[in-house]
């Protein structure tokens, strides 16, 4: 008896949930339709796309370059069509797409389409003008005294030379290519505005946030929190940098000029204080210590190191990434190795990326099984790739002495500090110019580049000077509208830092925080940022996963308070 009824409840349970499962609306079922069809042509292109592009990196062959532009372009046309995108449109207004995964994958649809809606005319124009543009930045070479010189050269002169004179002919030398692209440069914003407008945004600036789920007003607000954060500890910290300089060029610290810091932008820390850490790594295998390391939080990373390609070679690609072919496990970092500090770091970010996408959520929907966006995975990606300089780390890692780690730790902690402020500061100028450079090309842009750098940075404009020196920039020009993400990665880096130190591992402090040996690091990683993917929007699944939205306040809690009690 009781287990008839038993069993009609089951079975009345079973016929509710499939009343619910399959009472799906009208629209919630074309949805899903669509989704299905469209999965089945994209994913086989992306896989096929991601190897192409995967061989031409590991071999330089120029034949699977072009398969790869190929395959890119076709996955491209699938993105443009106009008639699915209008589908789309109508859905997302219809307000009838109730079910949760459902009305996400749509909300990421939708922007993958609308990206892609500029008027294939007007794309053509915006494409060429930019490879142009891009021809220019790679073939131009500045010129000092009449004898042309190679960007290596301009840093090398920025690093080492101590003549004045010298290191400002080549400061020169650096913003030359400038003047050579800043006309095309205003062309190609206004080509980019056009095709914005037509699709109904103020700008292509805007545009470009919206269909990356930013807010201009959400971004504003963060950078002006750290703005406000910064100014007072990024004086003192460039006040002591300037005299260093400053004595070193016999120039005093009000003489001190933009090419008086070792990079044309001042974008990174000057070589001021003695930071040589290859010592600890030479004997090493970094290899082996980034296996080991990600074995020990368990999110290990052997497959991941089977397929990928690690070693320099003829013909291969000399940087490094990470890439996810198919979504279904097979992750690849490509590197070349060397038993320095340079690529134990290098080595552990590319493993953040991959650990980020070999562990997602298989059950997820194709759609949203990558990261929630592309700051979150260069996040992780950062997280770890600091350690490489962590003393804490270095000393679990490399079994050093507590004398070799206080030694170590007296310069890092102060280097770390100054090169996070001197990039925070340096990204503000960035943002702030790209928003202002698509709000208006027409404005005097010159004067505009110069209050900015010397608003944020504190870099004195050199008297008299008008010239293009911000289109000597190239990432105007290649990756529009997309530098800010840079800064918003060190940002939840740190937050993430924060609620792993204090919540998660429960420290009281993160002086002593290595990291290695510790399971809880991987799990919650996985659970709370891996697995829901881009079932969230990013600043939903960072709410979930640290009880806070994004925000610059554990970046200064790590970066400046620090510096407060030493
Ligand atoms: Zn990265």
């Amino acid at each position: 008896m009781r287990s008839i009824l038993l069993k009609s409840i089951a079975v009345s349970l079973v016929a509710l949930v499939l009343v619910l499962g399959c009472g799906r609306n009208e629209k919630e079922k074309q949805l899903s339709d669509f989704i299905q069809s469209h999965v089945e042509k994209i994913k086989p292109l992306m896989k096929e796309a991601n190897l192409a592009y995967w061989n031409a990196a590991t071999t330089g062959s120029e034949k699977d370059y072009d398969k790869y532009s190929e395959l890119e372009l076709k996955i491209r046309q699938i993105y443009s069509n106009k008639d699915d995108f209008a589908f789309l449109k109508e859905l997302k207004e219809s307000g009838r797409i109730k079910d949760k995964k459902l009305a996400r994958q749509l909300e990421v649809l939708y922007n993958s389409y609308l990206e892609n809606q500029i008027e294939p005319e007007l794309l053509k124009q915006i494409v060429e003008l930019g490879t142009e543009v891009e021809k220019k930045f790679s073939t131009f070479r500045g010129k000092i005294r009449g004898k042309t010189v190679t960007n290596n050269e301009i840093e090398e002169i920025l690093k080492t030379e101590t003549d004045s004179r010298k290191r400002k002919e080549a400061w020169l030398a650096s913003k030359q290519v400038g003047s050579v692209v800043a006309d095309d440069l205003i062309k190609l914003v206004k080509l980019r505005n056009q095709a914005a407008r037509k699709l109904g945004f103020d700008n292509y600036h805007t545009m470009s946030l919206t269909t990356g789920e930013q807010k201009v007003q959400e971004l504003d607000k963060i950078f002006n929190e750290l703005y406000e954060l910064t100014n007072e500890p990024f004086a003192r910290v460039k006040a002591e940098l300037d005299s260093i300089l400053a004595d070193k060029y016999g120039v005093g610290v009000a003489g001190l000029m933009p090419w008086h810091y070792h990079d044309p932008f001042f974008q990174e820390s000057p070589l001021v204080y003695d930071l040589d850490l290859d010592a600890y790594y030479k004997d090493k295998d970094v290899k082996e210590l980034a296996a080991k390391f990600y074995a020990g939080i368990e999110l290990p990373v052997d497959d991941i190191l089977k397929a990928s390609d690690l070693y320099e070679r003829e013909g291969k690609n000399p940087h490094a990434f990470c890439t996810d072919i198919d979504r279904e496990g097979d992750v690849r970092i490509l590197c070349n190795l060397k038993n320095n500090e340079r690529w134990m770091s290098t080595m552990l970010h590319e493993l953040g990326h991959a650990v980020y996408d070999k562990y997602q959520n298989p059950k997820m929907p194709f759609l949203l099984r990558e990261p929630a966006h592309t700051f979150t995975t260069e996040a992780i990606a950062m997280f770890f790739g600091r350690l490489s300089r962590n003393a804490a780390w270095m000393q679990d890692m490399l079994g050093l002495t507590d004398e070799q780690r206080s030694e170590i730790e007296k310069v890092t902690v102060k280097y770390a500090q100054l090169q996070q402020l001197i990039f925070a500061r340096w990204a503000m100028v960035m943002y702030n110019f790209e928003k202002a450079l698509y709000a208006n090309p027409d404005q005097d842009l010159n004067a505009l580049w110069w209050q900015m750098v010397e608003k944020y940075q504190y870099v004195k404009k050199p008297a008299g000077r008008n010239a293009p020196d911000w289109a000597a920039k190239i990432h105007f020009a290649i990756a529009p509208c997309y530098y800010h993400n840079y800064l918003l990665g060190e940002l939840l880096a740190s937050q993430l830092h924060n609620y792993l130190v204090y919540k998660v591992l429960e420290m009281a402090s993160d002086k002593d925080v290595s990291y290695v040996n510790q399971p809880r690091v991987g799990k919650y990683l996985r659970k709370n940022i891996f697995e829901p993917g881009k079932l969230y929007h990013w600043n939903e699944m960072i709410e979930r996963a640290t009880g806070e939205k994004l925000t610059p306040k554990y970046f200064v809690k790590q970066f400046v308070q620090y510096n407060n009690d030493n």
